[in-house]
C-alpha cells in the first residue's frame, strides 16, 4: 500500500483537482491525502483572528470573500446537476460551521482549531464527490476519527493503527482512499492540527501506522535541492538522502517538508519520495535508510528567525548540574533548544519559538549574566560525515571567513555542520558556502 500526500496547490483550482487523476491510478490500493485548496487555511487563520479580536464584522466579511471563491470552484468543477448540488450543499455546510462560530460569545482557540479544520474538510470532499460524478470509485476516510496526538501534541501511532485499519478492512473491495491531511484531535477529543503544514507529517504518520510500502509527497518542485532555489541560482535537487540527513534538513529550514515528518517514517522504516505534479517521470528525492556515499556535503539549508541567548556564569566554572538547571527552565516553558555551544564558563544556546522569552530570561538572570541576539539564522551543511572523516568543518568555515559567526556547532551527530550568524549575512553565506562546496 502506498500513501501519497498532494498540497494545496495540487488542489488548487477545479482543474488541478481533476488533474489528480494524471498521477493517481484509481486502480491501485493507496491512500490519497489532501491539504486544503490553496490559500483556504491562511484565509481560515485570518477569520479566526478576526473573531479572537472580537472584530465579527470583519470575520463576516472575509467568510463571504472566501466563499465566494469557492462557489466559482464548484461551478467549475461538476458537469452535472446533481454533482453540483451536492459540492454547493457541502459549502454552505462546511461556511455554516464556520459562521454559526460568529455567534459565540467566547472564542477561544478551540473554536479557531475547528475554523482551521474546514479547508481540509472540504478539499477531500469535493475530489470525493467529482469522483462520484465520473464514476470512479473512492472512499472518504474521516482523520478525525483516527489521527490524534497526547496531550505533549505527540501523534499515536497506535491509536491511528487500531482506529485506521477498521476502515480499510471493511473496503477489501475498494482501492482509493481519500483523507485529510493536518487534522486530528487533541487528548481533550477537541477538533486540533498538526501545525502549519502538517499535510506531509499526516501521510508519514499513516504510512508509519500500516507499515506502508512507501509514501510519496507531490508537490510543484523536484525534490529536496542542495540549496535554497529562491537565494542561489544552479542548485540541484537531491536524488537520495538517508532518513538522518533528511531530517536535519526539513527541520534547519529546508521548506519542501514539514519538519517533523521523517521521524514516523524513518522510525518504522518506510521510504518517502518526493515528487513533482508537473514532471510526475522525475526522479525526485528519495529519502530511506540505505545511507548515501559517506563523506559527501549534500545540502545547505538555512532557518530565520532564530534568537541567541547567551549565558555567563562563574558559578559554571567546574560546577556539574548547571546546565541541566539551564534546560529545566527551557522545558518548563515547553521552549525546544535548536543550537548549543559551552564553555567553561558561559552557554550560548539558540531558540526560534520566543512566545516566552521574557520569563525564560527572567528565570536564566539567577544564573549569571544574560544577552540575547534577535534576528539570527542557522545555516546548516548536511552530509556523512562520520567520525573518521576529516576536512569538512575547515571546508564550511574556510567558505564564511569573511562573515561574523555566532555560534558553530559541529559533532552534535555524523551529518552536520551548523552555523549561526546575523540574518543579514545569510544570502552572502548561502552563496559562498554554494560556490565553494558544490
Ligand atoms: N493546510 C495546512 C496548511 O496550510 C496543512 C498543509 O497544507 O500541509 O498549513
Ligand atoms: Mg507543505
Amino acid at each position: 500500500m502506498k500513501i501519497l500526500k498532494f498540497g494545496g496547490t495540487s488542489v488548487g483550482s477545479a482543474a488541478r483537482i481533476k488533474g489528480l487523476l494524471d498521477i493517481v491510478d484509481p486502480n491501485e490500493r493507496q491512500i490519497v491525502v489532501l491539504s486544503a485548496v490553496s490559500g483556504t487555511t491562511n484565509a481560515l487563520v485570518e477569520i479566526g483572528q478576526a473573531f479572537l479580536n472580537g472584530d465579527k464584522q470583519l470575520a463576516k466579511q472575509l467568510i463571504i470573500t472566501h466563499k465566494d471563491k469557492y462557489e466559482e470552484l464548484i461551478k467549475e468543477l461538476f458537469a452535472t446537476e446533481e454533482g453540483l448540488k451536492k459540492g454547493k450543499e457541502l459549502i454552505d455546510h462546511h461556511f455554516h460551521v464556520i459562521e454559526s462560530l460568529a455567534n459565540n460569545d467566547i472564542f477561544t482557540p478551540t473554536e479557531e482549531k475547528i475554523i482551521l479544520a474546514q479547508g481540509e474538510l472540504m478539499s477531500t470532499a469535493l475530489w470525493h464527490f467529482h469522483l462520484e460524478e465520473i464514476g470512479v470509485a473512492s472512499v472518504l476516510l474521516p482523520a478525525l476519527e483516527f489521527m490524534k496526538i497526547d496531550e505533549d501534541n505527540e501523534p499515536i501511532i497506535d491509536h491511528i493503527k487500531q482506529r485506521l485499519s477498521p476502515f480499510l478492512n471493511d473496503n477489501t473491495d475498494n482501492k482509493l482512499f481519500i483523507t485529510q491531511g493536518f487534522i486530528c484531535r487533541n487528548s481533550f477529543g477537541e477538533i486540533d492540527n498538526l501545525r502549519r503544514g502538517g499535510s506531509d507529517y499526516t501521510a508519514s504518520l499513516i504510512g508509519a501506522a500500516l507499515g506502508a510500502d512507501e509514501v510519496q509527497i507531490w508537490t510543484d518542485i523536484d525534490g529536496m535541492h542542495n540549496n535554497d532555489p529562491r537565494i542561489v541560482t544552479n542548485t540541484s535537487p537531491i536524488a537520495h538522502l538517508s532518513f538522518d540527513e533528511a531530517a536535519e534538513l526539513a527541520y534547519f529550514g529546508a521548506k519542501i517538508l514539514h519538519p517533523q515528518s521523517v521521524f514516523p517514517a524513518q522510525r518504522y522504516n518506510v521510504p518517502v519520495r518526493l515528487l513533482n505534479t508537473m514532471d510526475p517521470g522525475a526522479h525526485g528525492t528519495l529519502i530511506s535508510k540505505a545511507g548515501s556515499e559517506k563523506g559527501i556535503i549534500r545540502a545547505i539549508a538555512a532557518k530565520d528567525g532564530i534568537t541567541a541567548i547567551h549565558i555567563h556564569s562563574s558559578r559554571m566554572l567546574l560546577a556539574y548540574g548547571f546546565l541541566r538547571k539551564v534546560f529545566e527552565i527551557f522545558e518548563r516553558y515547553k521552549t525546544p533548544i535548536d543550537m548549543i555551544t559551552t564553555s567553561e564558563v558561559a552557554v550560548s544556546l539558540s531558540i526560534d519559538d520566543t512566545s516566552n522569552l521574557l520569563e525564560i530570561i527572567k528565570e536564566v538572570e539567577v544564573f549569571g549574566k544574560v544577552g540575547v541576539d534577535e534576528g539570527q539564522t542557522i545555516v546548516c551543511v548536511v552530509g556523512d560525515f562520520g567520525a573518521n572523516t576529516h576536512g569538512y568543518a575547515a571546508r564550511v568555515l574556510d567558505a564564511v571567513k569573511h562573515l561574523p559567526i555566532r555560534m558553530i556547532s559541529y559533532g552534535g551527530s555524523d551529518y552536520n555542520v551548523s552555523i549561526l550568524l546575523d540574518t543579514k549575512h545569510k544570502v552572502e553565506a548561502l552563496r559562498s558556502l554554494h560556490n565553494r562546496l558544490f
